[in-house]
């Protein structure tokens, strides 16, 4: 895992990720000009643009959210406590470990 800047990460397949302060764990996306589903990134790992919006299923957690220069906002269909919150991104730690996916 690579550390691009405060809140940006890159897995070394090219997928990057931030961390969720809902969900409490990273969220990966992979990036345009590779197959499949992908998403458009600003370029700037302080203050991250992503598109289109983030949803993250797992188990029971359902996160629905958009992240817009390094703010995270979280769609009201969102299962958990920060449903229909904006907030900072927290910053990305070496000791986080991403999931596969
Ligand atoms: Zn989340």
């Amino acid at each position: 895992m690579e550390i691009l800047g405060r809140k940006i990460f890159k897995l070394p397949d090219g997928r990057i990720g931030f961390n969720c302060p809902a969900c409490l764990v990273p969220h990966v996306v992979p990036l345009k000009n590779g197959p499949g589903r992908n998403w458009g990134y600003n370029g700037n790992p302080d203050a991250p643009t992503l598109t289109p919006c983030i949803v993250w299923e797992h188990g029971d957690s359902y996160c629905h959210c958009s992240v817009s220069d390094g703010e995270i906002t979280f769609f009201s269909d969102s299962y958990h406590h920060l449903s229909g919150e904006t907030l900072d991104l927290p910053d990305v730690t070496a000791a986080l470990i991403p999931e596969a996916d």
